[in-house]
């Protein structure tokens, strides 16, 4: 399989397969990834490589599936932490004594960002559609993950992640790189009058460049380029932030998409991390 291009780099590793992004790849003191549906143990709407509790498998295949990812990428299964996501814009600061949360501790519920600047700390997001946002601080050696579906993006879940690493971290914004990654794209991104209003609102951002009306009462919407537009009001530099281009409605065999699926499906997850001194890799 190739599915290379220039912001997303096909891997596959120990039988599981996952993407990368090249302009994270050139950060060595981070490691990183977006799963697929490929190289797990689940079965049916779930195969195979689900990422997702609570809809359905069992805790055991997604529990192994982790293990699974981790071993691929190089990441330490225990070092995950994860919140319960509610489509708000809650950013929350990780350490060490978070790791397992979400997997073997309970999870925080209602956050739906993550930042740490510990080394083997790895932060997890769920997605099936909603857009993965990657944050990476080369100065001060920070990283930010955060969920953004329509509602986040429209709430500016961007530019609050921003804030957060600014805050907790003094980040300087123009030092950021982020990913916009794998998630619903504007080739398939169609919705109603409700949605659509509430991004034609947001008029400093040019919202005429990047939604289409298509008659019917139906409209398209670029959430790439909206999150684009909010990380850029928030101080990150166009060259520095990079769009995957990568959509997961039109790539149903590769990665579970939640409209495609009509929501019988398994997830997928984005990892970061800020590399230990023992990492395996
Ligand atoms: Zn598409």
């Amino acid at each position: 399989m190739n599915l290379n291009t220039k912001q997303v780099t096909w891997n596959q590793n120990r039988g599981v397969g996952f993407l990368t992004f090249p302009a994270l790849e050139r950060l060595p003191f981070l490691s990183h990834a977006f799963s697929t549906r490929l190289g797990g143990v689940s079965q049916q709407e779930f195969s195979s490589l689900n990422l997702a509790f609570g809809r359905g498998d069992s805790d055991r295949n997604v529990l192994e599936n982790y293990r699974r990812i981790c071993a691929a990428v190089g990441l330490k299964a225990d070092s995950m932490v994860s919140s319960a996501q509610v489509h708000k814009t809650v950013v929350r600061r990780v350490g060490r004594q978070n790791c397992g949360e979400g997997f073997t501790k309970p999870q925080m519920e209602g956050v739906d960002g993550l930042i740490t600047n510990e080394p083997g700390v790895t932060l997890v997001t769920h997605h099936a559609d909603c857009v993965p946002l990657y944050f990476a601080d080369p100065v001060r050696k920070a990283v930010g993950l955060s969920h953004a579906g329509w509602r986040g993006t429209a709430a500016g879940m961007g530019a609050e992640t921003v804030r957060s690493m600014v805050r907790e971290f003094h980040s300087r914004p123009q030092d950021l790189i982020c990913v916009i990654g794998p998630s619903i794209g504007p080739c398939c991104f169609e919705v109603d009058f409700p949605v659509y209003e509430v991004f034609a609102g947001m008029k400093d951002l040019s919202p005429q460049d990047w939604t289409r009306e298509d008659g019917g009462g139906k409209y398209h919407i670029d959430l790439w380029q909206v999150n684009r537009r909010i990380l850029m009001s928030a101080g990150v530099p166009d060259q520095n932030i990079f769009i995957s281009g990568f959509c997961t409605q039109c790539h149903p065999d590769l990665l579970f998409s939640h409209r495609a699926s009509h929501g019988k499906r398994g997830g997928l997850s984005a990892f970061l991390a800020l590399r230990g001194n023992s990492d395996a890799d």
